[in-house]
């Protein structure tokens, strides 16, 4: 690896770009060409501190600012992201793999997170009770918890991030953001963007790195709440560490979504749908769909379509305008899914499309995988049991909602699940007996507007709170009620007993 042609990413505290005090570095490649195209430091403990420290200062002025200034910093902050959203979009899709457009529609989502917290002034306003008692009133408030730090998967690098810091700010926190180290250079474009809003030095700082930053996060007796989105063991590693050093923590998991089909469902809408679901952005979604699950005869049919439609998928560079899908993020996450797709095959289910042996003219070097479709799938199977995190999408047979609901049921993640049918009966059933954060009927990926909360159950969330909306705030402040009397006659009297106000 030549150190001194490819260029070394900087970490960003206090309100500018400083060089990371490490000397461990990795590489973050173009998933479509397998170049190298920078290094991102791994970050020492000392870097945490740094930006701890610079959080630490800023967040008294930034939570004695008024919610309506701390808001207009985030309105202009919306504008140029919606400006420079196309050269942000590439930078994603560079990184990332997945196409341009894809990009660009998650930077939407995340942008649509920045327009709920614009409205902080109303999310943050409290109750109040005249007379509690005689002379008495009750008022509640929230307030910022401090210092909050948000670790982030390399899926999403615009959206996740934008799930979290937004709403942390809005509601007056100062934060810090350690995105994957594989996608890590559009973080630094957010906090460059957010300076330009006017957003002071200090109240959003980017630490970019592996283990050692995120333990010192974990450990930083300054960081009051962490929220982290990733995999499933790393989130549980990441509550347990977080919550047992005294913060408060919302942890985000791995996904196993299904989508059920009925027969009485219209097959041709729910295979485009499926196929989105399945196959966009190379099956890297939280809220991909990588289960169908096939009840009755709508089995064969479907199968059918999914098969003719994922052959027609065209596989490309991200930024091909023809590219429907993209390569997967490493060469170590192609290795791990064609490696699953051969336990499918020897453990029995049946391999409908194969994309193990995908071939892209001219990208010989690029991570991919074509689109793969299994049928005849079983619980017991390692396709089913794993998350493939990639463009793999399996087919169980059901002989009835009732045994796919149990089927959902019974599964450890519980991140979403689709229904597709005509049966309002059907419907209603599905979305009260599913237990699963997300449901969708006949919607593939069920992500909730900015202005509802997103979060599973299970193993897809350790916490209790999901993010953005008004769990976000809620997670980003603390609750205090104020009892006030303003007595005028200076009478005053002992009381013994439990005040009762009356
Ligand atoms: P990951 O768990 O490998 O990494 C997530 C973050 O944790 C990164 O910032 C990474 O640097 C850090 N990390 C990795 N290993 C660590 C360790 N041993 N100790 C401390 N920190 C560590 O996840 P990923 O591969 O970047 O992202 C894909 C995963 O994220 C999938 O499982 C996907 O389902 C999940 N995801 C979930 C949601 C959701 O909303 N539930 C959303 C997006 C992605």
């Amino acid at each position: 690896m030549d150190m001194s042609t490819v260029a070394r990413l900087p970490l960003w505290i206090g309100g500018r770009a400083v060089p990371a005090r490490t000397t461990r570095y990795g590489e973050v490649t173009n998933p479509a060409t397998g170049e190298v195209l920078r290094h991102v430091p791994f970050a020492t403990t000392e870097d945490v501190d740094a930006a701890v420290a610079a959080a630490v200062a800023a967040f008294p002025a930034w939570k004695a600012a008024p919610a309506l200034r701390r808001a207009r910093v985030l309105m202009r902050f919306r504008e140029l992201l919606e400006m420079h959203k196309k050269d942000l979009a590439r930078l994603v899709s560079q990184e990332h793999g997945k196409t341009v457009a894809d990009a660009e529609g998650s930077i939407t989502r995340g942008i649509e997170v920045v327009e709920f917290a614009t409205g902080i002034a109303h999310l943050l306003k409290g109750e109040f009770s005249d007379s509690v008692g005689s002379d008495v009133d009750s008022f509640s408030l929230r307030q910022p918890v401090g210092v909050c730090a948000g670790i982030t998967p390399f899926n999403f690098p615009a959206m996740v991030p934008m799930w979290m810091f937004p709403v942390a700010i809005a509601c007056g926190n100062t934060f810090i953001l350690k995105p994957s180290e594989r996608d890590p250079s559009m973080s630094l474009k957010m906090a460059e963007l957010a300076k330009h809003a006017g957003l002071p030095d200090g109240v959003l700082n980017v630490v970019h790195g592996d283990k050692e930053a995120v333990d010192a996060i974990l450990r930083h007796p300054d960081i009051k709440a962490v929220s982290f989105v990733g995999s499933t063991p790393i989130a549980r590693y990441i509550y347990e560490t977080g919550t047992a050093h005294g913060k408060r923590v919302q942890a985000l998991g791995g996904a196993k979504n299904h989508a059920v089909v009925l027969p009485d469902a219209d097959l041709d809408f729910a295979t485009e749908a499926l196929i989105g679901a399945g196959y966009g952005s190379a099956g890297e979604r939280c809220m991909a769909v990588s289960v169908v699950v096939a009840v009755g005869e709508a089995g064969d049919v479907l199968r059918d379509k999914l098969a003719e439609r994922a052959r027609r998928i065209v596989v490309g560079p991200g930024d091909h305008a023809e590219s429907e899908m993209g390569p997967v993020i490493t060469c170590a996450a192609r290795d791990r899914i064609v490696g699953l797709i051969d336990r499918g095959v020897a453990e029995g289910a049946t391999l409908v499309v194969d994309g193990r042996k995908a071939h892209i003219a001219g990208h010989e070097s690029g991570f991919f995988v074509g689109p793969t479709l299994f049928d005849r799938t079983t619980p017991d199977m390692a396709i089913y049991r794993e998350e493939i995190f990639g463009p793999v999408l399996v087919i169980v047979r059901s002989d009835s909602l009732e045994e796919a609901i149990a089927l959902i049921n019974a599964n450890p993640y519980a991140n979403g699940a689709a229904l597709f049918t005509r049966s309002g009966f059907a419907a209603r059933r599905f979305q009260q007996q599913v237990e699963v954060g997300m449901i969708g009927i006949n919607v593939p990926i069920p992500v909730p507007m900015a202005f509802y909360s997103f979060g599973g159950w299970r193993n897809s969330l350790f916490g209790d709170l999901h993010v953005h909306g008004m769990d976000g705030v809620r997670f980003y402040t603390r609750g205090k009620a104020v009892t006030t009397r303003w007595p005028d006659d200076g009478s005053a009297a002992p009381g013994f007993h439990l005040p009762t106000l009356g």
